[in-house]
């Protein structure tokens, strides 16, 4: 499974640096809460060991932010270190559900204008199990519109509102850049999918922006789906799919559905890219339920920081990392979430550490 150059996890944005470069590229890290701490100790040690050319600057974010009485979950200096080094490495935080302070993970998005949420999905079959060996999609997630911006009021007592807004400047970004980013990284098709049968101006304004930009693009095969349609034809033939663009909620839904598909939603890795800083995550939360017990796959998470060593310009490092990632599975190499899944003659699975010492071993 070598892959010289890991074309599917390049994130189709850049900043100024050159290929080669010896200077340490300072990025901001963030180990989040739950497993985050895990699966971020695990990621740093692999990228130290492989070479990359980094200097991080520590942040807290999260949990301990709340409770120190940061309401937006983040220091006012954090922002300082994130404006200076215009990447962030991110590690899940929880959000409780149905109550309490407004989404961190939002807030973020939408301060430094992060409107392109990348989330590559591939199956590594045979080595992970899965129904889908063939399936290699890329889901480009619109990341600030939408009724994922949680803009929400209450009418009466009996009544609540949530606010779907999407504008035509936002489509024309998150498509655009899903135009050229198929384009850059050799990709044929794209599918759009929305609801505009029902949601005829919001998700129709989705579609006609598609529709438009669509023509520039003459190279590019596209199609639109329905997403109820659409989402039921990935799970049964995802092999028919390449790179689906798609308003926030929906992307958020399906890029889960699909990383799973994959064997885990431990595998993906996401890149959230604005105009002047980009965001590099796992597409999984903090998963409370594992947290703290070492046994957290930190695969996604790497995976974003391989992106992130595309965006550095530190390619070389990146494909590294991704190769000797690759062999580890290859190997049986596993943790928890892909026991079952993995073609293994292992009798256990590894823990987060373990695993990360096991990608080590074959850089
Ligand atoms: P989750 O993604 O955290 O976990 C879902 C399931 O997948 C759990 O069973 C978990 O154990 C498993 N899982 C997730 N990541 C794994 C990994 N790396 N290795 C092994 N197993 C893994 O989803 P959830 O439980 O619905 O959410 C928990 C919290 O995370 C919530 O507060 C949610 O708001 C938050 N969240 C944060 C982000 C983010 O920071 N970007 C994204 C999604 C959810």
């Amino acid at each position: 499974m070598k892959n010289d150059v890991p074309s599917h996890l390049l994130s189709g944005s850049d900043i100024d640096g050159s290929i080669g470069t010896v200077t340490p590229v300072p990025i901001t890290v963030a180990a989040g809460d739950g497993i985050g701490p895990e699966i971020m100790q695990a990621t740093l040690k692999v990228l130290q060991a492989a070479g990359a050319r980094i200097a991080p600057e520590t942040i807290e974010i999260g949990e301990q932010l709340y409770l120190q009485g940061h309401t937006s979950g983040i220091a006012p200096q954090c922002w300082d270190s994130l404006r200076r080094t215009r990447v962030l490495l991110k590690g899940p935080i929880t959000t409780p559900s149905g109550r309490g302070y407004k989404s961190l993970n939002v807030t973020i998005r939408k301060t430094l204008g992060l409107y392109a949420n990348v989330r590559p999905c591939v199956s590594y079959s045979p080595f992970v199990a899965t129904r889908h060996p063939k399936l290699d999609i890329v889901i480009v997630r619109e990341n600030e519109e939408d009724l994922y911006a949680g803009i929400e009021h209450r009418q009466t007592d009996q009544v609540v509102q949530c606010l779907k807004l999407i504008t035509r400047p936002g489509c024309e970004r998150i498509i655009r850049y899903a135009f050229e980013y198929a384009r850059a990284n050799g990709r044929r098709k794209i599918t759009c999918m929305t609801k505009d049968n029902i949601m005829k101006m919001t998700d129709g304004l989705f579609h006609q922006v598609f529709d438009e930009i669509a023509t520039g693009y003459p190279d590019i095969q596209t199609e639109h789906m329905i997403i109820d349609i659409g989402a039921a034809r990935v799970a049964t033939r995802p092999e028919q799919f390449d790179v689906i663009v798609t308003t926030n909620l929906y992307g958020d839904i399906l890029s889960d559905i699909v990383a799973e598909m994959t064997g885990s939603v431990g595998l993906a890795g996401s890149a959230n890219i604005g105009e002047h800083v980009a965001m590099f995550e796992a597409i999984h939360g903090s998963a409370p339920d594992i947290a703290g017990k070492g046994i957290a796959n930190p695969s996604g998470l790497l995976l974003a920081a391989v992106m992130m060593l595309v965006h550095i310009r530190q390619p070389d490092v990146a494909a590294r990392i991704h190769n000797a990632w690759l062999c580890t599975l290859e190997d049986g190499v596993f943790t928890a979430d892909l026991a079952g899944h993995a073609s293994s003659r292992l009798s256990r699975p590894f823990g987060s550490m373990d695993f990360a010492d096991a990608i080590i071993e074959r850089l």
